[in-house]
């Protein structure tokens, strides 16, 4: 792909299959799990055998060998129908797979990733915690050494894809020591089941009923050292790369429910009439439709740009902000403005975009707030090297 961003023929392909499943499988029931609070199994099996959830790993994990940019495809199509089943996907690979995938021991790639890039089971990410939110740093969550083993007390919060009937398990962030004065996190799988892994009843949300989230809590849980990922104390590095994959899939995710929010906007707008005309026909509404494609647009290929820097396997902390800022202030923007269109009937969750306005908002929220993603984008500028905590500790820590 070049600088023109044409997408290769494998990539087209997958685009369209998942633009077919989205609009022949997903679509059609996504009302029916929203209102029912239901976690979509079937459908979730049915994207495990097109291989979604192992799409940009390579075969030899278990996965499907495409690229990353296929992946947010992949995200964009199915969250053009749901963004609840969205996020399932992509907490899944970006969250759950993505951890083991890039740090953990060939024993822990062995053992997990077959299963997880089928879709048969998913692993969550336990980073967020009562306390430490924004500044994820923070972990209170302890893991103390006693032996063989690690011993774990905390509370996470907000964990998705962690209590399903197919979860297996979470990686946590936990401080295992210090290291010259500061705490000393690491990433330590979890597997579901483990004596004093506790799990909340799922949490009731404004929007993204049919993702699972839920708080966890660990009392005294007892796992293997093996069950470390990467080194010890290499938690908060892992946690940044992690987070810049999952960014550009927030953003993908976000700019197929802003696409979702045009689609629906341009059909209502020809069908309705008011005034003896449909509303395509007034200009203010022309405005509306003509913003939203523009910064759709720009969205996407800011998406797509980072997305070919991972795939390029250069660094893409920078862009990864910058798309995520973009398209989820976009989607919720473009949410509003099909609201607005649809008049009251908008505002009725007979059509779908009642939907995408209330599913819309946490993408400027999770995996880190738009105030975060700026802080981010503006310690590049700034030459802080993509970190908050540095820029936030003022001049001269670069
Ligand atoms: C549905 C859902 C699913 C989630 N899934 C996961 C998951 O799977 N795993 C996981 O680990 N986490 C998950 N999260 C957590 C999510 O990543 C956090 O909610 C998010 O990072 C914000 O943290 P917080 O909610 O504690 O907000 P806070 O950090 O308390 O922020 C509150 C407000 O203060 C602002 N703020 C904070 N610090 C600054 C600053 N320095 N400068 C300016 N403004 C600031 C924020 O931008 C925000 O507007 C999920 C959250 C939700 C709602």
């Amino acid at each position: 792909m070049g600088l023109c961003f044409d997408l290769t023929d494998e990539q087209e392909a997958i685009r369209q299959t998942c633009g077919e499943f989205a609009d022949q499988v997903v679509a059609p029931r996504a009302a029916e799990f929203d209102r029912n609070q239901e976690f979509p199994y079937s459908v979730v099996a049915q994207m495990g055998e097109l291989g979604l959830f192992g799409l940009p790993y390579p075969t030899a994990v278990g996965g499907a060998g495409a690229d990353f940019v296929s992946y947010l495809l992949a995200l964009e199509e199915i969250s053009r129908a749901d963004a609840a089943l969205g996020i399932t996907l992509e907490a899944g690979v970006s969250l759950g797979i993505a951890p083991i995938f890039h740090f953990g021991s060939e024993q822990q790639r062995e053992r997990y990733l077959p299963e997880l890039c089928s879709g048969r089971g998913l692993w969550a990410f336990g980073l967020t915690e009562p306390e430490a939110g924004s500044d994820a740093a923070g972990t209170a969550t302890k893991a103390v050494r006693e032996g063989g083993e690690y011993v774990i007390d905390g509370t996470k919060s907000f964990i998705t894809n962690a209590g399903t009937e197919i979860s297996r398990g979470v990686t946590i962030t936990a401080v295992t020591g210090n290291s010259g004065g500061r705490p000393q996190i690491s990433a330590i799988m979890v597997e579901k089941g483990t004596p004093g892994y506790r799990q909340a009843p799922p949490y009731r949300k404004l929007g993204w009923h049919a993702s699972d989230t839920r708080e966890l809590s660990f009392d005294s849980c007892r796992v293997p050292i093996a069950n470390l990922v990467g080194r010890e104390g290499g938690g908060f590095g892992q946690f940044l790369k992690v987070l810049e994959g999952g960014r550009i899939a927030i953003a993908a995710l976000s700019v197929g429910v802003a696409q979702a929010c045009l689609d629906a906007s341009l059909g209502y707008s020809q069908r309705r009439r008011q005034f003896g005309r449909t509303l395509s026909r007034f200009q203010a509404t022309q405005m509306k439709l003509a913003d939203m494609a523009t910064q759709i647009e720009l969205s996407r290929l800011m998406v797509w740009r980072a997305g070919l820097l991972v795939d390029q396997g250069q660094p893409a902390g920078r862009f990864a902000a910058m798309a995520k800022l973009q398209a989820s202030e976009t989607a919720t923007w473009c949410a509003n403005q099909a609201v607005q269109i649809h008049g009251g009937a908008g505002f009725m969750e007979d059509l779908p975009v009642a939907r995408y306005y209330r599913d819309v908002k946490i993408n400027e929220i999770g995996e880190g707030t738009s105030e975060i993603q700026r802080l981010v984008i503006a310690s590049h500028l700034l030459g802080f090297k993509g970190s908050v905590s540095s820029l936030l500790e003022g001049p001269g820590t670069a």
